[in-house]
Protein backbone atom coordinates (compact mmCIF):
# COMPACT_ATOMS: atom_id res chain seq x y z
CA UNK A 1 0.00 0.00 0.00
CA UNK A 2 1.35 3.35 -0.89
CA UNK A 3 0.07 6.64 -0.09
CA UNK A 4 0.40 10.48 -0.48
CA UNK A 5 -1.05 13.57 1.53
CA UNK A 6 -1.41 17.81 0.39
CA UNK A 7 -2.07 19.48 3.24
CA UNK A 8 -4.83 22.41 2.45
CA UNK A 9 -7.74 24.65 4.21
CA UNK A 10 -9.48 22.25 6.37
CA UNK A 11 -12.74 21.62 6.46
CA UNK A 12 -13.91 18.18 7.73
CA UNK A 13 -17.70 17.36 7.63
CA UNK A 14 -19.02 13.81 8.68
CA UNK A 15 -16.94 10.81 7.83
CA UNK A 16 -19.42 8.69 5.12
CA UNK A 17 -17.04 6.80 2.72
CA UNK A 18 -18.54 7.05 -1.08
CA UNK A 19 -17.60 4.16 -3.08
CA UNK A 20 -17.64 3.96 -7.15
CA UNK A 21 -16.22 1.25 -9.11
CA UNK A 22 -15.23 1.51 -12.66
CA UNK A 23 -14.47 -1.28 -15.84
CA UNK A 24 -11.92 -2.40 -17.77
CA UNK A 25 -12.12 -2.39 -21.61
CA UNK A 26 -11.08 -4.37 -24.37
CA UNK A 27 -10.70 -2.71 -27.47
CA UNK A 28 -12.65 -5.38 -29.80
CA UNK A 29 -11.11 -2.99 -33.52
CA UNK A 30 -8.28 -0.40 -32.91
CA UNK A 31 -7.55 1.40 -36.33
CA UNK A 32 -5.03 3.85 -36.09
CA UNK A 33 -5.50 6.52 -38.41
CA UNK A 34 -2.94 9.41 -39.37
CA UNK A 35 -1.06 11.17 -36.89
CA UNK A 36 -2.71 14.85 -36.21
CA UNK A 37 -1.04 18.28 -35.42
CA UNK A 38 -1.76 18.09 -32.06
CA UNK A 39 0.42 14.88 -31.73
CA UNK A 40 -2.88 12.41 -30.98
CA UNK A 41 -3.53 9.74 -33.91
CA UNK A 42 -7.41 10.13 -35.12
CA UNK A 43 -8.89 6.78 -34.19
CA UNK A 44 -11.79 4.50 -34.69
CA UNK A 45 -11.80 2.03 -32.06
CA UNK A 46 -14.79 -0.47 -30.92
CA UNK A 47 -14.55 -0.60 -26.98
CA UNK A 48 -16.13 -3.52 -24.74
CA UNK A 49 -16.56 -2.75 -21.10
CA UNK A 50 -15.55 -6.07 -19.13
CA UNK A 51 -16.20 -7.21 -16.07
CA UNK A 52 -12.41 -6.72 -14.08
CA UNK A 53 -12.92 -3.64 -12.11
CA UNK A 54 -11.27 -1.25 -9.93
CA UNK A 55 -13.10 0.69 -6.72
CA UNK A 56 -12.63 4.28 -5.35
CA UNK A 57 -13.75 4.57 -2.26
CA UNK A 58 -14.11 8.66 -1.37
CA UNK A 59 -14.16 10.14 2.56
CA UNK A 60 -14.11 13.59 3.77
CA UNK A 61 -11.11 14.78 4.59
CA UNK A 62 -9.10 17.57 5.09
CA UNK A 63 -6.58 18.57 1.90
CA UNK A 64 -6.21 15.79 -1.10
CA UNK A 65 -5.04 12.49 -0.12
CA UNK A 66 -4.90 9.12 -1.67
CA UNK A 67 -4.08 5.11 -0.81
CA UNK A 68 -3.72 3.02 -3.74
CA UNK A 69 -3.69 -1.26 -2.68
CA UNK A 70 -3.36 -3.42 -5.22
CA UNK A 71 -2.09 -3.83 -9.07
CA UNK A 72 1.10 -1.57 -9.47
CA UNK A 73 0.92 -0.29 -5.42
CA UNK A 74 4.33 -2.71 -5.24
CA UNK A 75 2.10 -4.03 -2.24
CA UNK A 76 0.89 -7.03 -4.77
CA UNK A 77 2.41 -8.75 -7.34
CA UNK A 78 3.98 -6.71 -9.86
CA UNK A 79 6.00 -3.89 -9.29
CA UNK A 80 5.03 -0.39 -8.25
CA UNK A 81 4.40 1.52 -11.70
CA UNK A 82 1.72 3.76 -10.28
CA UNK A 83 2.17 7.06 -8.60
CA UNK A 84 0.72 7.59 -5.49
CA UNK A 85 0.90 11.56 -6.01
CA UNK A 86 -0.84 13.80 -7.44
CA UNK A 87 0.43 12.65 -11.08
CA UNK A 88 -2.20 10.36 -10.66
CA UNK A 89 -5.14 10.13 -12.70
CA UNK A 90 -7.94 10.22 -9.73
CA UNK A 91 -5.70 12.96 -8.28
CA UNK A 92 -6.28 14.86 -11.48
CA UNK A 93 -9.81 13.70 -11.96
CA UNK A 94 -10.97 15.13 -8.17
CA UNK A 95 -9.08 18.76 -8.76
CA UNK A 96 -11.04 18.94 -12.25
CA UNK A 97 -14.07 18.10 -10.55
CA UNK A 98 -13.44 20.58 -7.60
CA UNK A 99 -12.17 23.94 -10.01
CA UNK A 100 -15.70 22.31 -12.22
CA UNK A 101 -18.27 22.68 -9.36
CA UNK A 102 -16.38 25.52 -7.19
CA UNK A 103 -15.48 23.52 -4.09
CA UNK A 104 -12.69 22.84 -1.76
CA UNK A 105 -10.71 19.80 -3.28
CA UNK A 106 -10.37 17.92 -0.42
CA UNK A 107 -11.03 14.13 0.40
CA UNK A 108 -9.07 11.01 1.36
CA UNK A 109 -9.30 8.48 -2.33
CA UNK A 110 -8.89 5.21 -1.77
CA UNK A 111 -7.93 2.69 -4.94
CA UNK A 112 -8.45 -0.83 -4.94
CA UNK A 113 -6.74 -1.64 -8.18
CA UNK A 114 -7.62 -5.17 -9.59
CA UNK A 115 -6.92 -3.87 -12.88
CA UNK A 116 -3.22 -4.00 -14.01
CA UNK A 117 -1.46 -1.27 -14.94
CA UNK A 118 0.07 -0.02 -18.38
CA UNK A 119 -1.79 -3.39 -19.73
CA UNK A 120 -3.45 -2.08 -22.15
CA UNK A 121 -6.96 -2.14 -20.45
CA UNK A 122 -7.24 1.06 -19.12
CA UNK A 123 -7.05 0.75 -15.64
CA UNK A 124 -6.10 4.02 -15.00
CA UNK A 125 -8.95 5.95 -16.68
CA UNK A 126 -11.32 3.06 -15.06
CA UNK A 127 -10.14 4.78 -11.51
CA UNK A 128 -10.43 8.75 -12.90
CA UNK A 129 -14.10 7.82 -14.21
CA UNK A 130 -14.96 5.93 -10.85
CA UNK A 131 -13.32 9.19 -8.58
CA UNK A 132 -15.79 11.58 -10.97
CA UNK A 133 -18.59 9.16 -10.25
CA UNK A 134 -17.78 8.94 -6.31
CA UNK A 135 -16.54 12.84 -5.85
CA UNK A 136 -19.57 13.97 -7.21
CA UNK A 137 -21.91 11.86 -4.83
CA UNK A 138 -19.79 12.72 -1.72
CA UNK A 139 -19.38 16.66 -2.45
CA UNK A 140 -22.65 17.11 -3.81
CA UNK A 141 -21.89 18.52 -6.90
CA UNK A 142 -25.11 17.57 -9.11
CA UNK A 143 -22.80 17.43 -12.24
CA UNK A 144 -25.04 16.26 -14.88
CA UNK A 145 -23.48 12.76 -16.82
CA UNK A 146 -22.64 14.99 -19.92
CA UNK A 147 -21.08 17.67 -17.44
CA UNK A 148 -18.73 14.36 -15.93
CA UNK A 149 -18.11 12.93 -19.80
CA UNK A 150 -17.09 16.63 -21.16
CA UNK A 151 -14.94 16.45 -17.54
CA UNK A 152 -13.33 13.30 -18.35
CA UNK A 153 -12.31 13.86 -22.07
CA UNK A 154 -9.93 16.45 -20.25
CA UNK A 155 -8.33 13.77 -17.95
CA UNK A 156 -7.81 11.31 -20.97
CA UNK A 157 -9.00 9.53 -24.62
CA UNK A 158 -10.40 6.72 -22.66
CA UNK A 159 -11.78 7.78 -19.45
CA UNK A 160 -15.00 8.91 -21.13
CA UNK A 161 -15.82 5.20 -22.42
CA UNK A 162 -14.77 3.96 -18.57
CA UNK A 163 -17.64 6.37 -17.57
CA UNK A 164 -20.11 4.60 -20.39
CA UNK A 165 -19.04 0.70 -20.38
CA UNK A 166 -20.92 -1.25 -22.65
CA UNK A 167 -19.96 -1.19 -26.25
CA UNK A 168 -19.18 1.95 -28.02
CA UNK A 169 -17.49 3.55 -30.81
CA UNK A 170 -14.96 5.50 -30.41
CA UNK A 171 -13.75 8.38 -32.80
CA UNK A 172 -11.40 11.60 -32.58
CA UNK A 173 -8.72 10.06 -29.96
CA UNK A 174 -11.07 7.98 -28.90
CA UNK A 175 -13.20 10.36 -26.90
CA UNK A 176 -16.42 10.65 -29.32
CA UNK A 177 -18.51 8.34 -28.45
CA UNK A 178 -21.75 6.29 -29.92
CA UNK A 179 -23.19 4.12 -27.52
CA UNK A 180 -24.05 0.74 -29.27
CA UNK A 181 -26.43 -2.05 -28.43
CA UNK A 182 -24.89 -5.56 -28.21
CA UNK A 183 -27.77 -8.31 -27.48
CA UNK A 184 -25.12 -10.62 -25.83
CA UNK A 185 -22.66 -11.47 -23.62
CA UNK A 186 -19.32 -11.95 -24.72
CA UNK A 187 -16.61 -14.18 -22.48
CA UNK A 188 -12.83 -13.59 -22.89
CA UNK A 189 -9.66 -14.57 -20.86
CA UNK A 190 -7.30 -12.00 -20.14
CA UNK A 191 -3.58 -12.98 -19.93
CA UNK A 192 -1.36 -10.12 -18.58
CA UNK A 193 1.98 -11.02 -19.89
CA UNK A 194 5.12 -9.46 -18.35
CA UNK A 195 5.86 -6.20 -17.36
CA UNK A 196 4.17 -3.08 -18.36
CA UNK A 197 4.13 -1.46 -21.65
CA UNK A 198 3.75 2.74 -22.00
CA UNK A 199 0.71 3.67 -24.63
CA UNK A 200 3.17 6.30 -26.26
CA UNK A 201 5.82 3.58 -26.73
CA UNK A 202 3.80 1.81 -29.05
CA UNK A 203 2.24 4.51 -30.64
CA UNK A 204 5.63 5.90 -31.40
CA UNK A 205 6.57 2.27 -33.08
CA UNK A 206 3.33 2.09 -35.10
CA UNK A 207 4.58 5.70 -36.74
CA UNK A 208 8.00 4.55 -36.75
CA UNK A 209 6.86 1.11 -38.37
CA UNK A 210 5.04 3.21 -41.33
CA UNK A 211 7.48 5.18 -41.60
CA UNK A 212 10.06 2.66 -42.44
CA UNK A 213 7.64 1.30 -45.03
CA UNK A 214 7.58 -2.20 -42.89
CA UNK A 215 3.63 -1.43 -41.98
CA UNK A 216 0.87 0.43 -44.50
CA UNK A 217 -0.09 4.31 -43.68
CA UNK A 218 -3.58 3.00 -43.33
CA UNK A 219 -6.80 5.07 -43.40
CA UNK A 220 -8.59 2.39 -40.74
CA UNK A 221 -10.28 -0.25 -41.84
CA UNK A 222 -14.12 -0.08 -41.45
CA UNK A 223 -15.84 -0.67 -37.84
CA UNK A 224 -18.98 -2.22 -39.36
CA UNK A 225 -18.45 -5.64 -39.58
CA UNK A 226 -17.04 -6.22 -35.58
CA UNK A 227 -19.79 -4.47 -34.77
CA UNK A 228 -22.53 -5.88 -36.91
CA UNK A 229 -20.74 -9.24 -34.97
CA UNK A 230 -20.67 -8.18 -31.68
CA UNK A 231 -24.95 -7.43 -31.87
CA UNK A 232 -25.24 -10.62 -32.58
CA UNK A 233 -22.18 -13.18 -32.59
CA UNK A 234 -21.91 -15.92 -33.25
CA UNK A 235 -18.09 -16.05 -31.51
CA UNK A 236 -16.12 -17.63 -34.88
CA UNK A 237 -17.63 -13.81 -37.13
CA UNK A 238 -16.53 -11.65 -34.41
CA UNK A 239 -13.26 -13.56 -34.01
CA UNK A 240 -12.74 -12.69 -37.94
CA UNK A 241 -13.64 -9.63 -37.38
CA UNK A 242 -11.12 -8.49 -34.81
CA UNK A 243 -8.77 -6.30 -35.34
CA UNK A 244 -5.81 -3.67 -33.74
CA UNK A 245 -3.02 -1.72 -35.57
CA UNK A 246 -1.02 -1.49 -32.33
CA UNK A 247 -0.86 -5.47 -32.86
CA UNK A 248 2.56 -4.92 -34.65
CA UNK A 249 4.51 -2.08 -33.19
CA UNK A 250 3.43 -4.54 -29.43
CA UNK A 251 4.76 -7.76 -30.85
CA UNK A 252 7.91 -5.44 -32.09
CA UNK A 253 8.58 -4.28 -28.79
CA UNK A 254 7.89 -7.55 -27.01
CA UNK A 255 8.63 -10.17 -29.21
CA UNK A 256 7.56 -13.18 -26.51
CA UNK A 257 3.91 -11.52 -26.96
CA UNK A 258 3.83 -14.01 -30.34
CA UNK A 259 3.78 -16.82 -28.53
CA UNK A 260 1.12 -15.92 -25.70
CA UNK A 261 -0.66 -14.90 -28.54
CA UNK A 262 -0.32 -18.46 -30.02
CA UNK A 263 -0.58 -19.97 -26.08
CA UNK A 264 -4.07 -18.72 -26.54
CA UNK A 265 -5.39 -19.72 -29.79
CA UNK A 266 -4.12 -23.06 -29.45
CA UNK A 267 -5.51 -23.75 -25.65
CA UNK A 268 -8.92 -23.22 -27.57
CA UNK A 269 -9.62 -19.26 -27.84
CA UNK A 270 -11.80 -18.77 -30.44
CA UNK A 271 -9.21 -16.07 -31.63
CA UNK A 272 -6.84 -13.36 -29.16
CA UNK A 273 -5.43 -10.09 -29.90
CA UNK A 274 -3.56 -7.77 -28.09
CA UNK A 275 -5.37 -5.23 -25.86
CA UNK A 276 -5.16 -1.53 -26.69
CA UNK A 277 -1.35 -0.98 -26.85
CA UNK A 278 -0.76 -4.24 -24.73
CA UNK A 279 0.97 -6.10 -23.66
CA UNK A 280 -2.22 -7.83 -22.17
CA UNK A 281 -4.01 -10.64 -24.39
CA UNK A 282 -7.62 -10.62 -24.99
CA UNK A 283 -8.79 -14.09 -25.82
CA UNK A 284 -12.11 -14.91 -27.17
CA UNK A 285 -14.27 -18.34 -25.63
CA UNK A 286 -17.56 -19.44 -26.91
CA UNK A 287 -19.14 -18.99 -23.65
CA UNK A 288 -18.35 -18.80 -19.50
CA UNK A 289 -17.94 -22.42 -19.74
CA UNK A 290 -15.04 -22.64 -22.37
CA UNK A 291 -13.36 -19.51 -20.62
CA UNK A 292 -13.00 -20.92 -17.35
CA UNK A 293 -11.21 -24.15 -19.19
CA UNK A 294 -9.44 -21.51 -21.47
CA UNK A 295 -8.44 -19.86 -18.19
CA UNK A 296 -7.08 -22.71 -16.21
CA UNK A 297 -5.00 -24.01 -19.72
CA UNK A 298 -3.40 -20.41 -19.92
CA UNK A 299 -3.12 -20.05 -15.60
CA UNK A 300 -0.93 -23.40 -15.95
CA UNK A 301 0.98 -22.39 -18.96
CA UNK A 302 3.60 -20.31 -17.42
CA UNK A 303 3.05 -17.64 -20.35
CA UNK A 304 1.14 -15.42 -18.39
CA UNK A 305 1.73 -13.49 -14.83
CA UNK A 306 -2.13 -12.91 -14.73
CA UNK A 307 -4.73 -14.43 -15.91
CA UNK A 308 -8.47 -13.27 -15.61
CA UNK A 309 -11.69 -15.09 -17.00
CA UNK A 310 -14.40 -11.77 -17.54
CA UNK A 311 -17.38 -10.90 -19.47
CA UNK A 312 -18.86 -8.15 -21.25
CA UNK A 313 -20.46 -5.80 -21.83
CA UNK A 314 -21.07 -4.32 -18.32
CA UNK A 315 -21.94 -1.20 -17.46
CA UNK A 316 -19.70 1.71 -16.93
CA UNK A 317 -18.48 4.12 -13.57
CA UNK A 318 -21.13 3.48 -10.47
CA UNK A 319 -21.53 4.46 -7.37
CA UNK A 320 -21.15 1.00 -5.23
CA UNK A 321 -22.51 -0.20 -1.64
P1 LIG B 1 -4.62 2.90 -22.00
O1 LIG B 1 -5.02 1.59 -22.54
O2 LIG B 1 -5.76 3.74 -21.48
O3 LIG B 1 -3.67 3.69 -22.83
P2 LIG B 1 -3.20 1.42 -20.03
O4 LIG B 1 -4.34 0.58 -19.59
O5 LIG B 1 -2.18 0.78 -20.90
O6 LIG B 1 -3.77 2.72 -20.69
P3 LIG B 1 -2.99 2.50 -17.38
O7 LIG B 1 -3.18 1.35 -16.45
O8 LIG B 1 -4.13 3.43 -17.53
O9 LIG B 1 -2.48 1.99 -18.80
O10 LIG B 1 -1.67 3.28 -16.89
C1 LIG B 1 -0.84 4.01 -17.73
C2 LIG B 1 0.13 4.84 -16.89
O11 LIG B 1 -0.63 5.88 -16.27
C3 LIG B 1 0.76 4.09 -15.73
O12 LIG B 1 1.98 3.52 -16.09
C4 LIG B 1 0.93 5.16 -14.67
O13 LIG B 1 2.21 5.74 -14.73
C5 LIG B 1 -0.08 6.23 -15.01
N1 LIG B 1 -1.21 6.34 -14.04
C6 LIG B 1 -1.66 7.44 -13.49
N2 LIG B 1 -2.72 7.19 -12.68
C7 LIG B 1 -2.94 5.88 -12.73
C8 LIG B 1 -3.89 5.01 -12.11
N3 LIG B 1 -4.83 5.44 -11.27
N4 LIG B 1 -3.83 3.70 -12.42
C9 LIG B 1 -2.90 3.25 -13.31
N5 LIG B 1 -1.97 4.02 -13.88
C10 LIG B 1 -1.98 5.33 -13.62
Amino acid sequence: MTNATSGGPGRIAGNGAVAARAPAKVNVHLGVGPLRPDGFHELQTVFLAVSLFDTVTVRRAEGLSLTLRGEGSGAGRGPASVPADRRNLVWQAAELLARHAGVPAEAHLEVDKSIPAAAGLAGGSADAAATLVALDALWGTRATRGDLAGLAAELGSDVPFSLLGGVALGTGRGERLSPVLARRRWDWVLGIAGEGLSTPTVYDELDRLRGAGALPDSEPASTEPVIAALRSGPAPVLAAALSNDLQAPALRLRPELRRALRTATEAGARAALVSGSGPTVAALADDEDAAVRLAAELAGAGVFRTVRAVHGPVPGARLVG
